[in-house]
């Protein structure tokens, strides 16, 4: 875990907020690299979810609104950790994480545990009162219940159809930390899958196992993840069946992503709250139903770091020790480096018509500091699955290297072709 956080330090991943003011309650910054590893993760996320399918379509809803959204939802209510303090340090803890006994101090003299509500809470307008309170969502989820009818009408969509949304939600964390994996500030990825009631089952499973392959499929070892399914007890109140997709984390296994069968719960308490009708008629049957939800709910921030986690790795190369990210090329910051031999003009000149040519369609990297040696270590650590070496001998044969991260093995191609080349390399 220190080795990720230093990591994401030293090479400009993740940042703590405000640390140059001695930072700011686990809030985090994400540095150049950190926010291209990001913004793969969202896409790797949105390619999977909304542009290869034809039933999945995406949305942007806002983070301020109305009160009346979090009533009807039940966060008002409900959406609360049990909060107790230690009698003898004065901590403050989520209950259900201690076990009766202060992390701190080992004392087990705590208060009585008192429903928290984990909303932001802020005020809309110049005047602070009760009728200007607003709250900062803190899930995406809802953005897509209450433009349920809208972007069903707009789209003329027919169950089953999803609605996807990646975005900011807030949650005043009692106990925040484990770097990002907890913060009061992070990134979502949910989407809502619309259903005829008697196919809720069947797509609850369906997606589950998706959601499970998608992982996999970005480099996560199955020996560091698993489907966890909740026992009756554990089930939320709205909930049909709840599954997490859990990762194994160094201090153990945690939440990554949560697939509920949430039933017509949403669209009915939206429907009741503001009076409209939450429901879809079929006109081919002639019938009228409230559709379940099937909801695949992930984190984008925890996401990434689980990444990072599966991907650190250290071996020995020419008798030197490396370290390396062996992150999947759709993740890794870079796609590509360009590394010109040396920085005289001619190779620049090349090395320079290189970048611009690979720019265009990959991340790329361009580093002509140091031994050539050094800053392949250098794209090792960030996880560049490829760079591309431009030396003297290819202003004579007008042809390059790509050398590849996790075997080191270098080939030489013609420039003509190198886009094929990392193509073919790359996989996209
Ligand atoms: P937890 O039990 O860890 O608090 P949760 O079950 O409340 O999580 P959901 O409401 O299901 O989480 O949110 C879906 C996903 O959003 C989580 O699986 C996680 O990846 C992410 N997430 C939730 N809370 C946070 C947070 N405070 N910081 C970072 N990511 C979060």
């Amino acid at each position: 875990m220190e080795k990720i956080v230093s990591l994401s330090k030293r090479r400009g991943f993740i940042f703590q907020s405000a640390e140059i003011y001695g930072g700011f309650r686990s809030t985090y910054d994400y540095g150049p690299l950190g926010i291209l590893m990001l913004r793969n993760v969202r896409n790797a996320w949105w390619r999977a979810m909304v542009q290869t399918r034809r039933d999945v379509v995406g949305l942007e809803a806002s983070i301020l609104s109305t009160p009346k959204i979090w009533e009807a939802s039940g966060h008002l209510a409900n959406f609360t950790d049990p909060l107790v303090d230690c009698r003898n340090c004065k901590e403050r803890w989520r209950e259900d994480q201690i076990g009766g006994v202060c992390p701190k101090c080992g004392s087990t003299d705590l208060t009585e545990a008192r429903a928290f509500n984990m909303m932001f809470k802020t005020f809309v307008g110049p005047v602070e009162d009760d009728a200007s309170v607003a709250y900062l969502r803190p899930e995406t989820a809802q953005g897509m219940f209450v433009n349920f009818k809208a972007v069903q009408q707009a789209l003329r969509l027919k169950p089953p159809f999803g609605i996807a949304q990646i975005g900011k939600s807030f949650r005043n964390e009692i106990t925040p930390g484990n770097f990002v994996f907890r913060t009061r500030e992070f990134e979502q990825m949910e989407m809502e899958f619309f259903v005829p009631p008697l196919e809720a089952q069947g797509w609850f499973e369906y997606w589950y196992k998706e959601r499970y392959a998608w992982y996999l499929g970005l480099g996560i070892p199955e020996s560091m993840i698993r489907l966890r399914h909740h026992e009756a007890e554990e089930l939320s109140h709205y909930s049909a069946g709840t599954v997490d997709v859990e990762f194994d984390f160094p201090w153990g296994w945690g939440e990554l992503e949560g697939i509920a069968n949430r039933t017509d719960f949403d669209l009915n308490a939206h429907a009741t709250g503001s009076g409209e009708k939450l429901d879809y008629f079929d006109q081919a049957t002639g019938e009228r139903y409230t559709p379940y939800v099937i909801e695949p709910a992930a984190g984008a921030t925890r996401a990434m770091m689980a990444f990072l986690i599966a991907a650190y790795d250290e071996d020995v190369v020419a008798d030197e020790k490396r370290l390396l990210l062996r992150l999947h090329p759709r993740l890794a910051p870079y796609s590509v480096a360009i590394l010109p031999l040396s920085k005289k003009p001619e190779l620049s000149e090349v090395a320079d018509r290189v970048f611009r040519i690979v720019a265009e369609c990959y991340s790329t990297d361009y580093d002509d500091t140091q031994a050539i040696g050094r800053r392949y270590r250098r794209q090792d650590e960030i996880g560049t699955p490829l760079c591309v070496t431009v030396d003297f001998e290819t202003l004579t044969d007008q042809a390059v290297t790509i050398r590849d991260r996790d075997t080191t093995e270098q080939v030489r191609v013609p420039i003509s072709e190198l886009m094929p080349s990392l193509s073919a390399k790359l996989g996209f």
